[in-house]
């Protein structure tokens, strides 16, 4: 195992982050350059994401039962998409379902350990779901999201970690994966899932591990996967300019917002 890799705590974010670019990965995650903020473009990229990330906390206090602070100030589609969740979740209905926002879990697969951030579970007698919240301005579709490296993991730990803390034993196909984009439609995109896939994913994951953990970062090691720039992504990576002088294209960045 790489020393400099010793304590990392994988997620959807890191090996999607690997997978793009692993010099990219080399960048963020190793050598721990921050490059956000180094210009006004980039400020306005990273603000527009942070007006993103107040619709996931509006979502996390009404799933919370807590006020939602919404006042003259709170962006007006935000009250638009916020009444939409209270349509498809009304919480004074009585049900036995647990929600859980913002919920984090970790696991430990073959000594490694592994994350994931969930906007929403809703564990129901015989179900899980998973809910994501999506507020980019590209709508998503079905063949897009289904193997994405955050379903990959988001599914995989459902079934291993939360059943888990839990002591649940619920079935494959009884766990779900939902992304909903509130500006769009009301209908979710809807991810199934069986013990093949979950197999599936299990060894994705555990590939992509190795190959972060045996790759040769400072080219002076011995290890099994040579440093690799993927410069099919370079039009959509934050390091463009440090990499090949080129300027950062912020509208076309393909950056995950909320980070776990
Ligand atoms: S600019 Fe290109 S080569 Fe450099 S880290 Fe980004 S994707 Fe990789």
């Amino acid at each position: 195992m790489n020393n400099k890799l010793k304590y990392f705590i994988y997620s959807q974010n890191s090996i999607n982050t690997y997978k793009s670019c692993p010099t990219k990965f080399k960048y963020k995650y190793i050598d721990k350059i921050n490059w956000k903020y180094d210009d006004i473009e980039s400020r306005e990229y990273y603000d527009s994401l942070k007006v993103g990330s107040e619709f996931h906390l509006l979502c996390e206090r009404y799933f919370s039962n807590i006020p939602l602070g919404l006042n003259e100030y709170t962006n007006p589609k935000f009250k638009v998409w916020i009444d939409k969740i209270k349509n498809m979740f009304p919480m004074n209905k009585k049900n036995n379902k647990i929600y859980l926002p913002e919920y984090e879990v970790r696991f430990n697969l073959d000594g490694n350990i592994i994350t994931a951030k969930y906007d929403l579970i809703i564990i129901d007698e015989n179900s899980i779901e998973v809910w994501d919240w999506k507020t980019e301005n590209v709508k998503l579709e079905y063949i897009k999201v289904k193997d994405r490296i955050q379903t990959v993991v988001y599914m995989f730990l459902a079934k291993e970690a939360v059943c888990k803390i839990f002591n649940l034993n619920i079935d494959y196909n009884n766990i779900k994966m939902k992304y909903y984009q509130p500006q769009y439609d009301d209908i979710p995109i809807e991810i199934i899932y069986n013990e093949r896939q979950h197999e599936l994913n299990k060894s994705n994951i555990i590939r992509y591990i190795d190959m972060i953990n045996n790759t040769n970062y400072e080219k002076n090691d011995n290890y099994k996967y040579e440093l690799i720039k993927n410069d099919k992504h370079c039009s959509f990576c934050e390091f463009n300019k440090l990499c090949n002088r080129q300027d950062v294209v912020y509208s076309m960045l393909e950056e995950d917002i909320y980070e776990c």
